[in-house]
């Protein structure tokens, strides 16, 4: 279960019974540290395949890719349900592979062939699904005959999210997603309960990133600051990749101009973006990488309104990380565990399956391994 945006102080600040009852019978950790980009195309697929983005190749929610000499944007349904734009091997190819059926609602990833292997249930995106259908169907799916009932069932929840751009990680409107997102897990775990099968079942409960307020005062206004002739400038988020058709030294000339008139934002050739943000190893990726403070954003024009919150800044703030609550037969009840990458899930998702995971991933089944042993 993906809740688009969940951040973990939203269980302290407000009530949860059902998020509660998940604690007491399984495990939560203290965050979840997403990727970077701390997006939801990015952040979803490391989840779904154990890959930084520099491997997957979904570097942003929008990128460039010169070998193609396209573009992909999250927003254009025919990338999203084109196959070649997604590397690696998520974890529902995984199973179909080893002959498991598999289903999803709108996780991302699940509208593209990839591998040229599809969910066995999937649909295209429609946001405007209402989260009691979303629900609905997953509870279909569980009491489906065993002959036809996915093993893998993925869904996506995007409510807590948007409250959290309209309104920022403090406004108002955040309460009533999560009261509403609560009342969803808490129907799950109740159809789960009365499943002859339910004691079987494991419940994973993950968010993308989390929410941070956004300052309208610290926007930088790029063509304010470098010229971009010559320049593809794609914003992902608050940060932004440069694609130079000419020599390095015009990315070095970018990069050192760029940093030299502010301070909101530090710009980096690629091969030089920080260790941590694994963030080098691909053409998809800018040959000038600009990544601002937190809060601070990269736009085109100081014309468009920006969001309250935003997120997509650096993964190691507290501020960007999501959550992670499990349970299941294998897992004892009431553990509390330290915060941890996202890309550690997969292997984890295969374990528990019982299907070998794909080869060379960056996760590690050792960090979570200690879960499953009691
Ligand atoms: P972000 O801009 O990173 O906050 O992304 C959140 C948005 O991504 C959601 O509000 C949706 O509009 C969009 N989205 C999420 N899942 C999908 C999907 N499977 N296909 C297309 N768009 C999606
Ligand atoms: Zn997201
Ligand atoms: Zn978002």
């Amino acid at each position: 279960v993906s809740l688009d945006g969940f951040h973990p102080d939203y269980l302290n600040r407000f009530d949860t019974p059902a998020f509660d009852q998940l604690t007491r019978t399984g495990v939560i950790a203290d965050g979840l540290i997403p990727v970077f980009p701390s997006l939801t195309f990015p952040s979803h697929y490391s989840i779904a395949t154990g890959l930084y983005p520099e491997r997957h190749g979904i570097v942003g929610n929008r990128f460039h890719d010169p070998t193609r000499s396209e573009d992909f944007n999250y927003r254009d349904q025919d990338d999203v349900q084109d196959g070649t734009w997604w590397k690696g091997e998520p974890i529902w190819v995984t199973a179909e592979r080893q002959g498991m059926v598999t289903a999803s609602i709108f996780f991302p990833g699940t509208q593209a062939a990839i591998k040229n292997i599809y969910p066995t249930y999937w649909r295209p995106y429609d946001s405007r699904l209402p989260n009691t259908e979303r629900l609905e169907q997953v509870i279909e799916w569980l009491r489906a005959p065993a002959s036809e009932r996915p093993h893998l069932i993925m869904v996506y929840f995007s409510i807590v999210d948007s409250a959290g751009h309209r309104d920022g990680p403090n406004g108002p409107e955040i309460r009533s997603a999560v009261t509403a997102v609560d009342r969803l897990l808490g129907q799950l775990m109740d159809t789960i309960g009365q499943l002859r099968y339910g004691p079987n079942v494991y419940l994973v409960v993950t968010s993308d990133h989390g929410m941070a307020a956004v300052d309208p005062k610290r926007q930088v206004v790029i063509s304010n600051i470098i010229n971009l002739d010559g320049v593809r400038a794609i914003p992902t988020g608050p940060s932004m990749n440069l694609y130079l058709k000419g020599d390095a030294g015009h990315s070095r000339r970018l990069r050192d101009t760029f940093n030299r008139r502010t301070n909101l934002a530090t710009a980096f050739l690629r091969q030089e973006v920080p260790d941590h943000l694994h963030y080098r190893a691909s053409q998809r990726i800018g040959d000038v990488v600009i990544l601002p403070e937190e809060g601070a954003s990269i736009r085109f024009s100081s014309q468009s309104v920006p969001p309250v919150g935003m997120h997509g800044w650096d993964p190691n703030l507290t501020s960007m990380h999501g959550i992670f609550l499990m349970r299941g037969p294998t897992i004892s009840p009431s553990q509390h565990i330290q915060a941890f990458e996202n890309i550690h899930i997969y292997p984890l998702l295969a374990q528990i399956l019982e299907l070998d995971p794909a080869a060379e991933i960056d996760g590690q089944i050792d960090v979570l391994r200690t879960l499953l042993e009691h």
